[in-house]
């Protein structure tokens, strides 16, 4: 079986392109080129330049002693809280702003729910001298106030979707709006392995430097380049996917993808979208996603915003489906305490949403000499209010 996209865009039964017809000219005109512009001598150059000089990479790869020792198997972390801007986003949209800049674009939209993918995205656009505009939730605007200031500071401009909920689906629509209106001159760039074809696997490709850097670090350390696990977060599942990607293809190493629960799978508050979601397309794309028996989408819960997504890219579906990966949910409360325990063993501050990872460790056993890559999708700078609240400190 294969685990990469197909000519179709399809992973298994998931993917695909389900677009309003006007959009059809942007979708297709990022499909037909972006597969030739990666192969560019000149794009690998100038993407490999930044990822090194201006984003921080190669990440290291850690070797985790004292959570080893607790946890009784090899544990290794891979540092993307390390990247500039302080999560996995920027490999993303560093890749996404030198396409644009390919296909002669000189406008960048995006959409963001927690700020973070707003600030990736407004960070490269500064980078790069071009205009960029946000589409976030009012309600969004309102709760994420830091990362507003942030991406002011960084020249974008914020525009507040007043429909709907007034968070991340509304900001979605209305970002696709713009790029109907504006298809010649304007990129969009998506922050996860979410929408329609080519975007999930535009992303995954620009995130697997990721597991690209873990199998050469692993040589170094292990003398073998495959761990036993991988394990990731998933939200829409793009630092995981760039987790695995170079292990898809490998049933010896194992893929672990943790979700969030949030108060609980039962409790009507919850993303986690393996257990509840059900077949249908959000963003342009046939996926998983939690919806009522009608096919309204639902609103997902997390403590942790960059979790709190109603769906899960087609990859991952598709992941959970044919039984490749392995999910597991972590409730809010579990994913504290064990952000707690990496800051308290470690000398690490995770994000919240990489709590989460760390959070099996208490309930999924791994054998002594197994090594376990967990990547650490970001820095928990962002989540110290949160930290505070929940701790009391
Ligand atoms: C946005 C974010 C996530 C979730 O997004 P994915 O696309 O699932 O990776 C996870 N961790 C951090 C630190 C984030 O900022």
């Amino acid at each position: 079986m294969s685990y990469h996209v197909n000519e179709k865009g399809y992973y298994g039964e998931f993917g695909g392109a389900f677009i309003p017809e006007m959009l059809y000219p942007n979708t297709e005109e990022l499909r037909q080129n972006y597969l030739s512009i990666m192969e560019e001598p000149s794009f690998k150059e100038e993407f490999q330049q930044l990822l090194r000089d201006y984003v921080g990479r190669p990440t290291p790869l850690y070797f985790a002693e004292r959570m080893s020792e607790r946890y009784k198997t090899k544990i290794y972390l891979k540092r993307e809280d390390l990247n500039h801007t302080g999560a996995h986003k920027v490999n993303n949209t560093v890749g996404q702003i030198l396409m644009a800049k390919k296909l002669g674009k000189n406008r960048i939209i995006a959409e963001t729910g927690a700020g973070q993918h707003g600030v990736a995205t407004a960070t490269v656009c500064a980078l790069m001298g071009i205009e960029c505009v946000v589409y976030m939730g009012e309600v969004d605007i309102a709760r994420q106030a830091p990362n507003v200031a942030r991406m002011k500071m960084l020249g974008a401009e914020v525009r507040p979707a007043l429909s709907g909920s007034r968070t991340l689906k509304d900001a979605t629509n209305e970002a696709i709006r713009d790029w109907i209106n504006n298809p010649v001159d304007t990129h969009y760039i998506i922050g996860s392995v979410v929408g329609p074809h080519p975007y999930p696997d535009m992303v995954a490709r620009f995130q697997s430097v990721i597991s690209e850097e873990i199998k050469t670090q692993l040589l170094e350390k292990e003398g073998r380049e495959n761990p036993d696990y991988v394990v990731a977060c998933v939200g829409g599942g793009s630092n995981a996917a760039g987790a695995y990607y170079h292990f898809l293809d490998n049933p010896e190493v194992g893929i672990i993808a943790v979700e969030a629960a949030g108060k609980g799978i039962d409790t009507g508050e919850s993303a986690a979208t393996s257990a509840l979601g059900k077949v249908g397309i959000i963003h342009g794309s046939k996926t998983l996603l939690m919806q009522t028996p009608d096919g309204q989408i639902t609103e997902p819960y997390s403590i942790s915003a960059g979790l709190d997504y109603p769906g899960v890219g087609p990859l991952h579906a598709h992941l959970f489906r044919s039984g490749r990966g392995e999910f597991i949910s972590i409730t809010d409360d579990e994913a504290m305490t064990a952000g707690l325990t990496l800051c308290q063993m470690e000398g690490i501050i995770p994000a919240i949403e990489s709590s989460h990872a760390f959070a099996i460790l208490e309930q999924r056993k791994f054998n002594p000499t197994d090594v376990v890559v967990m990547n650490l999708s970001g820095r928990g700078d962002k989540d110290l209010q949160n930290y505070i609240d929940y701790f009391k400190l």
